[in-house]
């Protein structure tokens, strides 16, 4: 496997030599736009928010995911946003945001969650060296975690249940549910628990974590919620 990683660097090398020495007006010298690294948290936002409006279009262009891009990151990665969402098989965060190998941090929980590993996680993106310029914490519609921990709520207001290890996901999101007023709508309801619970992770994690505490406060990064809507794709920010 190294030899033919090893065969396939040289041969890109070859090839980006022989364009360079071929043709220097070629515009395949100039790197795409999406090729320059955002650097601040308004360039980054602006990213995600293109890539977005391309997936709700349906003109996605699935950027950085040849095998150029996988080898050009081998040996240094430089990712410019970081998202924290949902388990949830429909919310795929390089696909939602139409982006690429190298692009961005994930962490995914059921609800999206925090624990001391996904915190951890969120500071190695956040922290030197990559000190990646946002952070998305992403509730998507129809949350099946928030939909469980309001039924269980309604079933044991104060000690819901949920089978193994799922009750741990249901005890962090069971007290915004239990602050959230109830609507005669439920997919309203669910949906007004989602953006609740978007933003009550980041107010805990902002609590939780002083390197990402202090990367806020220094202006180099921002943690922004948001809610990505199942049925049109379009991400929704809360901030
Ligand atoms: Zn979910």
């Amino acid at each position: 496997m190294g030899g033919l990683a090893a065969a396939a660097l040289a041969l890109s090398g070859c090839q980006s030599q022989a364009s360079a020495a071929g043709a220097a007006s070629s515009s395949s010298a100039t790197p795409p736009p999406d090729a320059v690294r955002p650097k601040t948290p308004a360039e980054a936002l602006a990213r995600l928010k293109e890539g977005n409006a391309r997936f709700v279009a349906g003109s996605a262009i699935h950027p950085n995911q040849d095998a150029e891009a996988r080898h050009a990151v081998v040996e240094h990665q430089e990712p410019w946003a970081q998202v924290h969402g949902c388990v949830d098989s429909r919310v795929s965060p390089e696909l939602l945001f139409d982006q690429g190998i190298g692009d961005l941090f994930t962490t995914r929980t059921a609800g999206a969650v925090l624990d001391d590993t996904i915190v951890g996680s969120m500071e190695f993106g956040i922290g030197s060296p990559y000190e990646v310029p946002v952070l998305v914490i992403l509730g998507h519609t129809g949350c099946g975690a928030v939909t469980a921990t309001v039924a269980a709520v309604e079933a044991n207001r104060e000690n819901p249940a949920a089978p193994g290890e799922v009750v741990d996901i249901v005890d962090e999101i069971a007290p915004v549910v239990r602050r959230t007023k109830p609507l005669d709508d439920k997919a309203a309801y669910i949906d007004e628990v989602v953006r609740a619970n978007t933003v009550s992770v980041v107010d805990a994690l902002l609590k939780r974590s002083k390197i990402i505490r202090d990367a806020v406060a220094a202006g180099r990064t921002k943690v922004v919620p948001a809610v990505y809507d199942l049925d049109t794709g379009q991400v929704t920010w809360l901030s």
